[in-house]
Order: C-alpha cells, then sequence, then structure tokens
C-alpha cells in the first residue's frame, strides 16, 4: 500500500511550495487509496519554532489536507537514529572518523587549489580503533561504495545517475551524537513505512546518499518522484518578492481553500487541457506521470480567476459567514443575525463580480453598514438635487407598494419613469448611490427587495433629504 509523507522543517511558514509538496502528497495518497503522513523535521533546533508547527498544521488543515495519525516529530527520534548509526556500523557499513577540524581544513584546502571538488578522503575507513587520537570523540560517516555508481529511477525525472566516485563518506552522526538530516530523513522514511518520496527537486542530490544509506541497512529504497521548484512569473526561483509567502497570507487575502488547492495542483500536474480540477476530481485523476519536468510560472493573476470561479461556485451561507470578520472591520460593529441572514441572500449577486474574499467583503458592506451610509464621489456626483426630487417622488410611490418583492419593484420602478418622462437608468443609477453609496453593485432591484421596504426607504429618504 501506498504510503507518502510532508516533511516540512519548522523554520518559517508553510509556504507555497510546502503547500504544493503536501498536496501532492497528499492527493497520491487519498487516489491510491493510501496513507498520507506528516512528519516535522524539527532537528534544527536553532532554528525550529513552536509558532512554525502551528503554522504548518493550520495551513494543512486550512488547506484541507488531513494527515493519518499523529504528526510524527523528528527531534524526539533522534535516539533512534543514533541506534542505526551504530548498527550500520556493526555492519561495518560506517566508521568512526576521528578527524581534527584542522584536518578537514586542510583536505578542502587541498581540493580548492587542485581545483577539484572537496570530499573527504576517507582517511578513517579502515584505521583501527588503537590509533585514535585520545580525548577525540568521533563523528560516524558511511562507508560508500567507492566505485560504480548509484542510480535513481525518479518517477518525475526519468533515470538518474551518479558516479560513486563523486560522493564521499557522509557523516551520519555528528561528534556529540546527533544525527545528521540525511541519516534522520532515511531512518524515519523507513520506520514509518513510506513507499513515496514525493518532494522539491532542490532534494534530488540528497537522494543518492539517501539511496546509499538504504542500501548500507539493506531496507528497500522508496519511489521517489522529484517534483520541479515554482518559479516566480520572470522564471527565477519563487522567493518571497514574487509571492512566495505563507499559506496564511493567501488565506488572509481572501482566496478559497478549494482555489488554492485547484491552482497549487496545476502549479507543475497536468490532465489534458483541464484548468478546473475541483478536489473531487484531482483525487480521481491524480498520477505521478502527471507531473511536468520543467518548473512552472506563479501567476497571481491565474489564481485569482481562479478564486473567482470558486467563489461563484461556493455556497452563500458559507460565503457570508467567511467575510464576516472583515465587514465587522469595514462597518466598525459585529454583523448580528439579520445581517447576515441579508448578506446569505444577496450573495448569489454580490460574488458574481469578486476575485477574492476581500473584494467580497468591499462590496458587501453596504447591506450591513450603519446608517448613514457613506458615499463614494462618483455615487454623491449622481444625487443632483434633479435627482433627489426624483428620489423623494420614488419613495412616495414605493411607500405605496403592496408586494416588496423583486419583480414587482421593477415594474412598478419602470413604471414610474415612464410617468416621469425618464430613462430608466436616470432613476435606477441615482437609487443604486442612495441604497448602497456607490456606482456598482448587484442588481438594483434586488437590493431593493433584500433591504426590505423599511431600510429601503430609510436609505432613499437619506439621500434624497
Ligand atoms: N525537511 C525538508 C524540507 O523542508 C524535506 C525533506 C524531505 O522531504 O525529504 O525541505
Amino acid at each position: 500500500d501506498v504510503v507518502t509523507r510532508f516533511a516540512p522543517s519548522p523554520t518559517g511558514y508553510l509556504h507555497i511550495g510546502g503547500a504544493r509538496t503536501a498536496l501532492f502528497n497528499w492527493l497520491y495518497a487519498r487516489h491510491t487509496g493510501g496513507k498520507f503522513l506528516l512528519r516535522i523535521e524539527d532537528t534544527d533546533r536553532a532554528r525550529s519554532t513552536e509558532a512554525a508547527v502551528g503554522a504548518i498544521f493550520e495551513g494543512m488543515k486550512w488547506l484541507g489536507l488531513d494527515w493519518d495519525g499523529e504528526a510524527v516529530m523528528q527531534f524526539a527520534r533522534a535516539g533512534r537514529h543514533a541506534e542505526v548509526a551504530h548498527e550500520l556500523m556493526a555492519r561495518g557499513n560506517a566508521y568512526y572518523c576521528y578527524c581534527s577540524p584542522e584536518e578537514l581544513e586542510e583536505m578542502r584546502e587541498k581540493a580548492r587549489a587542485e581545483g577539484r571538488p572537496v570530499r573527504y578522503d576517507g582517511r578513517w575507513r579502515d584505521r583501527p580503533a588503537s590509533e585514535a587520537p585520545a580525548g577525540v570523540k568521533p563523528v560516524v560517516r558511511l562507508r560508500a561504495p567507492q566505485s560504480g555508481q548509484t542510480v535513481i529511477q525518479d518517477q518525475v525525472q526519468g533515470e538518474v545517475t551518479v558516479a560513486n566516485e563523486q560522493l564521499d563518506d557522509f557523516i551520519l552522526l555528528r561528534a556529540d551524537g546527533t544525527p545528521t538530516y540525511m541519516l534522520s530523513v532515511v531512518v524515519d522514511d523507513h520506520d514509518m513505512g513510506i513507499t513515496h518520496v514525493i518532494r522539491g527537486d532542490d532534494h534530488l542530490n540528497n537522494a543518492f546518499r539517501q539511496t546509499q544509506l538504504y542500501q548500507g541497512m539493506g531496507w528497500e529504497v522508496p519511489s521517489f518522484a522529484h517534483i520541479p521548484l515554482i518559479h516566480g512569473p520572470d522564471g527565477a526561483k519563487l522567493s518571497k518578492r514574487h509571492g512566495a509567502l505563507g499559506i496564511e497570507a493567501y488565506r488572509d487575502m481572501g482566496f478559497l481553500p478549494e482555489a488554492m488547492r485547484n491552482y497549487l495542483l496545476r502549479l507543475g500536474w497536468g490532465h489534458g487541457d483541464e484548468e478546473i480540477i475541483p478536489t473531487e476530481k484531482a483525487v480521481e485523476w491524480f498520477e505521478l506521470s502527471g507531473v511536468g519536468r520543467s518548473p512552472s510560472r506563479f501567476d497571481m493573476a491565474k489564481l485569482e480567476n481562479l478564486n473567482g470561479h470558486y467563489l461563484r461556485e461556493a455556497d452563500d451561507a458559507r460565503l457570508a459567514g467567511l467575510i464576516l470578520p472583515r465587514l465587522a472591520e469595514l462597518i466598525g460593529q459585529p454583523v448580528d443575525e439579520a445581517g447576515k441572514a441579508l448578506l446569505t441572500a444577496g450573495m448569489n449577486g454580490l460574488k458574481q463580480r469578486a476575485k477574492t474574499l476581500v473584494e467580497l467583503a468591499d462590496s458587501a458592506a453596504f447591506y450591513v453598514r450603519p446608517l448613514p451610509l457613506p458615499m463614494t464621489d462618483k455615487a454623491a456626483g449622481l444625487l443632483t438635487d434633479e435627482a433627489k426630487g426624483v428620489l423623494a417622488r420614488l419613495s412616495a410611490v414605493l411607500s405605496d407598494a403592496g408586494t416588496w418583492e423583486e419583480a414587482a419593484l421593477e415594474e412598478q420602478v419602470r413604471n414610474f419613469a415612464e410617468t416621469e418622462g425618464l430613462k430608466l437608468g436616470a432613476i435606477a443609477q441615482p437609487l443604486r448611490a442612495a441604497l448602497t453609496g456607490s456606482t456598482m453593485s448587484p442588481g438594483i432591484f434586488e437590493v431593493l427587495a433584500l433591504l426590505g421596504k423599511e431600510a429601503a426607504l430609510r436609505r432613499i429618504a437619506a439621500a434624497s433629504g
């Protein structure tokens, strides 16, 4: 059975690249009916923070990427990692190295002077322990194969090969007994039963050493899939300046998690020409063969368009709930139950043009604002003395209205326009200004109907007085 994992280092927020890696692992597990595990790689004690761990959990939850079982904390497993290093020694596949920092520096300088890559020269591979200098704490190094090749069958990159002479005997345990990243990752992936390692291709080089480690332990090597990194619109590796923000920043900008999932999926994975791939479809279709080989470019406009699509698809009450906090801020008071009901009723009209929840909240605020309604300059400009007179007469007509319902109201306003000898727009635009404080809003008869007679007449009175 397939077991995948997401293994972030909690040294910063869950950024967009990490979120995509998590999504691919999650999708592959859900597609195959396997398991998706979460491992927090908190071994860098200086840089790992509680806040970052929290942000990862929160980000994953917000994105809807549920993991199976408890998250594994890597640092807590350091003892097990050391145990495996010693097991490798017992098998003759690792050894103590007593090189001093000065010796290593000398090795580096020599390599540089000769213009070849810096590599540990294996000087302690076969030296007996009796030669160990007194008082020196050794590191443990892998006895890596010195000839031949290490081959990775990568599900995205294809077959990738390295000549073993290019790799050296890398460190498994530091002199203080703490495991290195390379060792921890392999031991954890093995112990967690990971069958597929799907991650950014910045880890491709590590996969060679990790493969040697698996082989040293006689463990089965998992399947690797190294995904090309995300680039910015200018083709450079994605950075903060491109919008490589934490996932919570996208939440705060007003993106829906389902839009984010669709967008992240399309950043590097494809299924024919499909752009709109709801999560159920993604689970159904996700195969590693669909991962592209070239870096994808982050495109904010595309993300916004997708978000607009998912906003239009989303449930109205849910959207009303999602914009409440921002609305409360905009209008300076909490939105009550009646306000929420009004927003829900008006949501279909509101959501047609919005690209983000922030835009949606901005456009919805007029429904729940306390009076007097603030006016945009354009709206105020429509309320000429003449228009005010028209609105006052309209108000008189509407106060006699029997049924306060969209179609009937439209008919009444049209009839009124005819009596006044005016075009509908000459009434609808000032009416819009009066009811919404803006020149842009959902259909004006819908707004008129939803506000209700009393509130609508109060707004007209305020604008025409
Ligand atoms: N902790 C590593 C990172 O955040 C990922 C390790 C892995 O996926 O093997 O880049």
